[in-house]
């Protein structure tokens, strides 16, 4: 049996002998993880299941037009209701991470509940916080994952329109639309099978890109103008952004989504940076091309992780000595980084 046939069959016999789920997706909620969160959600609600959906926090605005995404509750705005709901619930399913400390306030509420709990995931070393952790590591998002397993429960493909719209949207952001990440010809095969459903991509990538104000265009300019660093030696290159940088730009969430990758736009540039100050820490983002292991760097010197090009994590200290804290790293990793032609 393969892998995934195993995977299938044993979630399909989780759902089955369970009354109330709940789906929950990651803190900072990408288009993948709110993708896989509404795709599950479809499924089973056409499947006569009684599913509810929780968020550690809020949305970014490029995702608020998914059908269903108003039934999502807000641990950080409905605190009360979203306790309950993991109190009433008998399964619960962790979507796109598979680290504790991604469930942001809501961790204690949900790795206390007696609920079943199982991971669907394609990050790199999930942790052993669930009792069924589904994980595959070669899809370039959860929600091709997602895709595969619902294919396997339902007996064939599940063709509604919101369902592929979801999955669409799962594997369009962590993609890039297609520019970076592991997809693969298995991935395109599944998107030839959601244009088929009837969803109008245009449509889809207009509301998931073209969503920004000009405050935000305007913050990206000031990052590559002014606060970039490029290391050629290194291959490397850095944006610092400060808290007042953000204030002066009447930043909202999300609008520091890619920054980070452009710096790898720079010829010889294979290892990117992106830190940002927060109240009581420094956020970091990495990126890399090749073989250069962010998710190891991240975990190593940052407390994070991630995916082999695509990585974060944090520090808790000034945005001065986190940078001198990295470009000491950055000196013990010089040969790794240098490798990469
Ligand atoms: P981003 O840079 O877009 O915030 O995150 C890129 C990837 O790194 C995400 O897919 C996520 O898996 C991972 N990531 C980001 N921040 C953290 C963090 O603080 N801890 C861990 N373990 N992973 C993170
Ligand atoms: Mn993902």
């Amino acid at each position: 049996m393969s892998e995934l046939a195993k995977y299938t069959k044993q979630l399909s016999e989780l759902l089955k002998s369970s009354d109330n789920i709940l789906l929950i997706c990651h803190i900072n909620p990408d288009g993948d993880a709110i993708g896989s969160q509404l795709a599950l959600y479809h499924y089973l609600n056409s499947a006569g299941r009684n599913v509810q959906m929780l968020s550690p926090n809020k949305l970014q605005e490029f995702l608020k037009w998914m059908d269903a995404v108003e039934k999502i509750s807000i641990f950080t705005d409905d605190r009360n209701k979203c306790i309950r709901m993991i109190e009433y619930s008998d399964l619960i399913v962790l979507l796109d991470f598979n680290q504790q400390n991604r469930l942001g306030e809501a961790e204690k509420h949900v790795m206390n509940s007696k609920s079943k709990k199982v991971i669907i995931d394609h990050h790199l070393m999930p942790r052993n916080i669930a009792d069924l952790i589904i994980s595959d590591p070669s899809k370039c998002s959860t929600t091709e994952l997602i895709y595969k397993l619902v294919e396997g429960i339902n007996g064939g493909p599940f063709n509604d329109k919101s369902f592929s719209e979801a999955v669409y949207v799962g594997i369009v952001t962590d993609t890039g639309n297609f520019s970076h990440g592991n997809y693969s010809g298995d991935t395109l095969r599944i998107v030839a099978g959601l244009l088929e459903t009837g969803i109008e991509k245009e449509r889809i990538l207009d509301r998931v890109y073209n969503n920004y104000s000009a405050d935000r265009m305007r913050l990206l300019g000031l990052a590559l103008n002014q606060r970039m660093t490029v290391i050629p030696e290194s291959k490397t290159a850095f944006i610092c952004l400060t808290r007042q940088d953000l204030r002066e730009y009447n930043h909202v969430m999300g609008d520091t989504e890619g920054f980070v990758n452009l710096p790898l736009s720079i010829k010889g540039i294979i290892f990117s940076v992106l830190f940002i100050e927060k109240s009581n820490h420094i956020k970091l983002s990495f990126r890399s091309k090749g073989s250069f292991p962010v998710n190891e760097f991240a975990s190593r010197y940052f407390a994070g992780g991630g995916h082999l090009n695509a990585s974060g994590g944090e520090y808790f200290d000034t945005l001065e000595n986190t940078v001198s804290y990295f470009l000491k790293a950055l000196k013990e990793n010089k040969i790794a980084v240098n490798d990469d032609e």
